[in-house]
């Protein structure tokens, strides 16, 4: 039977390999056994109960909490040719008695489900009379009712064990810790299961956090260097600041979305629907959205303020690249966010348990924003899990922060808070510190007359702001419960204040960088010279979904289109060994696929070794640019695209007559002081620009020796 999994893998999903342990989980549902999978977020869990249902005789049925989830994965099925269809309160009379149709007739793969729905003794009494295949329990977590996706029916699922002792049942969930796992275990009666666990590391998620420094305009070069054309999400705490993030990046010329719980529905609806089916949409949102956001290209999250624990960084940061392809996961935060999330927190009208439990994973979530280690070690380490090496794929691994002793620097920065009288503000300290007094009110209370008015010369404001942001993520410092920011001093100030520790803090932030990027790795790259064909490929892929009124990425999915662009298939088998194209959208869709690479044809002469600029060059030659026009579009000296030819000469892929064209008897001349000055030996070829008097230019000589030697230049 696996033999039939693996076929289905290859026809119908177009993918070549199992995933993690997806085979050993499929075979434990072949075997009519019980499953309990924990996977990351666009891990593949699908395919694990999606397959043998399809193996299986009977119908598969999908117990799935979202409504929203469930039509796209619909749709997606559909694609594949996949019998799928979905029940729940959306559908009209009609529609469910023609579900019930097709169950009875056996003629449907897959039913997706609604929790309370599913567990109507009606339901039930109706499944019982047909046959099925397995029972599939997605986003298992909601059982938990500590969690933030508690669904209380879903506790109720234990009955589908007693009423189909022997229908084998497979719970899934990407949610990590122990409390969570038991949870799922006892309530869902599955002490039976074998259970998989699969590391929770996103290795292809690249992790930065910096300090705020007008956060909007780092986003935005960080954008533009990174994700000009991308979709991404941004995380705001507020409605207020989700309003004027969305405004403004919509002035800056991209499609920016607002959604909070405040907009009307229908309106959220839609920009939550633009978002899935255009390219490109950045949605700005508060933590209201992203629960049953399964769009697989989302290539950043981006937030504006911190978030209030570590869970739920994770997992909105786990909204990005669940194609697997490198995404961005981008934080700046500040000394006010952490004044804001603890008036919140103080402000909530939860029992002194829950706030306590709170405000320590707060301090967590800071911890981990100051880390000046691998960030991937202790995101992992915070959900038990161990990473022997440091990344080598985050913003600390890649440039590691430098530390430097701050012991003085924060004695004069507690002394300024104490001598103030500890009521008021970093801005109100930091004035005192540097000896201003744009502050009326340090004349009036005295203040430029206390010992540490003045002292802070050594630092500037900004940096100042980031001592006190530090001291107060360490609890060196507190801020009032009324949340005006007033800076205290708490239990551990006095380490500081007596000299009793080495602290060591993260260096201070320099004038703003020129450029930012450090940034995700992108594996699969699309050249200039293929970006034509690509965009082709995009344009047709989101025609085609707009007549279906699909997302482009249930047609095919970013990855599949770029190894469409370096492939060039030919035909449809060439195609149809692309991963992600499978039969069904292969004679869907293949010709007109085939029929668009054909027209963007890249020449084969492009598929070699040489350099990305060498080759963006070459192929604006191959595209009758002369090296003029070429020099001219490419900023760069002519002299530099005739190098940049010469090695395509050198590598034979051009011949020297095609770009330099001199009189018979002058290339003669040149050809023969090239042997006479040996120039293939010495590679120099400043000796024959001199012996000609330098009546020919470097690049034109560049290309004939190219052509003579066979040498490459640098
Ligand atoms: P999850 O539900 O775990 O978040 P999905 O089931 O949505 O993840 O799968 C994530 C992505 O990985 C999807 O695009 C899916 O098609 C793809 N995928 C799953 N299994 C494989 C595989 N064996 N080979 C290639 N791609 C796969
Ligand atoms: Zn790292």
């Amino acid at each position: 039977m696996i033999h039939q999994a693996k076929h289905l893998l290859q026809q119908t999903f177009g993918y070549h390999n199992f995933r993690f342990n997806q085979k050993a989980i499929i075979e434990t549902l072949l075997n009519g056994q019980d499953a309990f999978v924990l996977m990351p977020t666009g891990g593949g869990k699908s395919l694990c109960y999606q397959i043998p249902a399809l193996v299986r005789s009977g119908v598969g049925i999908v117990v799935s909490p979202l409504i929203a989830l469930m039509q796209d994965q619909v749709s997606a099925l559909t694609q594949l040719g996949i019998k799928a269809a979905f029940l729940n309160s959306t559908l009209s009379y009609q529609d469910s008695i023609q579900i019930q149709q097709q169950l009875r007739n056996q003629s449907l793969d897959l039913l997706y489900i609604a929790p309370e729905r599913l567990l109507k003794p009606s339901t039930l009494e109706f499944l019982k009379q047909c046959e099925i295949a397995l029972f599939a329990i997605d986003e298992a977590h909601c059982v938990s009712q500590w969690g933030h996706d508690f669904r209380p029916e879903y506790q109720q699922l234990y009955l589908l064990h007693q009423h189909f002792p022997h229908i084998p049942r497979i719970a899934l969930t990407a949610t990590a810790d122990q409390r969570t796992r038991q949870e799922i275990i006892q309530q869902l009666d599955l002490s039976q299961a074998t259970e998989y666990t699969n590391s929770f590391d996103r290795p292809n998620i690249f992790y930065q956090i910096s300090e705020a420094q007008n956060a909007r305009q780092q986003l935005w070069r960080f954008l533009q260097e990174n994700h000009a054309q991308d979709a991404g999400i941004i995380y705001c705490l507020s409605r207020k600041k989700v309003e004027a993030t969305a405004e403004w990046f919509s002035q800056q010329g991209r499609v920016a979305l607002p959604y909070h719980a405040q907009i009307p529905a229908q309106q959220r609806m839609q920009n939550q629907q633009r978002f899935l089916q255009e390219e490109g949409v950045i949605i700005v949102a508060t933590v209201a959205f992203g629960m049953g956001i399964d769009k697989p290209n989302v290539r950043f999250v981006a937030h504006l303020n911190l978030p209030k624990n570590i869970e739920s960084y994770y997992q909105e940061t786990g909204r990005a690249g669940r194609d697997g392809e490198p995404a961005n996961a981008w934080m700046a935060y500040g000394l006010q966010d952490i004044v804001m999330l603890r008036k919140m927190m103080m402000d909530s009208e939860a029992h002194a348990q829950y706030k306590r439990v709170s405000q320590s994973k707060l301090e967590a979530m800071l911890g981990f924003c100051e880390l000046v280690s691998c960030r991937r070690q202790a995101l992992l380490a915070y959900f038990d899990e161990t990473l022997e090496q440091p990344c080598g794929h985050c913003d600390n691994c890649l440039n590691p922060p430098k530390t430097w002793d701050a012991l003085v620097s924060a004695q004069k920065a507690l002394s300024c808070v104490y001598r103030t009288g500890q009521r008021f503000g970093a801005g109100y300290v930091i004035e005192v510190l540097l000896g201003q007094d744009k502050d009326p009110r340090i004349k009036k209370n005295k203040h430029h007359q206390v010992s540490t008015w003045n002292i802070g010369q050594e630092h500037n404001a900004t940096a100042w702001r980031s001592i006190y942001r530090q001291l107060l993520s360490q609890g060196f410092l507190a801020t009032d419960q009324e949340g005006f920011g007033i800076l205290l001093l708490t239990e551990k100030s006095r380490l500081i204040l007596r000299g009793e520790i080495d602290l060591q803090l993260r260096e201070l932030p320099k004038k703003a960088k020129k450029s930012s990027t450090v940034a995700a790795r992108n594996t699969q790259q699309v050249y200039s010279w293929q970006d034509d064909l690509y965009q082709a490929l995009r344009q047709l892929r989101m025609t085609l979904a707009k007549q279906q009124q699909i997302p482009p990425y249930h047609i095919f999915q970013d990855a599949t289109l770029i190894e469409m662009v370096h492939s060039q298939p030919k035909d449809q088998s060439q195609l149809q060994a692309i991963s992600g194209v499978g039969e069904k959208k292969g004679q869907q869709y293949g010709s007109a696929f085939l029929d668009c690479i054909q027209q963007h044809r890249i020449s084969d002469q492009l598929n070699n070794t040489l350099s990305e600029t060498v080759n963006t060059t070459f192929a604006a030659f191959l595209k009758n640019q002369s090296p003029k026009q070429i020099a001219y579009q490419r900023q760069l000296k002519i002299n530099t695209i005739l190098g940049h030819l010469a090695n395509a000469i050198a590598a034979d892929l051009l011949d020297v007559k095609e770009v330099i064209s001199l009189p018979k008897v002058e290339y003669n001349e040149i050809v023969a002081m090239i042997k006479k000055l040996d120039t293939c030996k010495t590679k120099a070829i400043k000796p024959l620009f001199d012996a000609f008097k330098e009546a020919y230019d470097y690049g034109t000589l560049k290309c004939i020796v190219a052509s003579e030697c066979h040498l490459v230049f640098r």
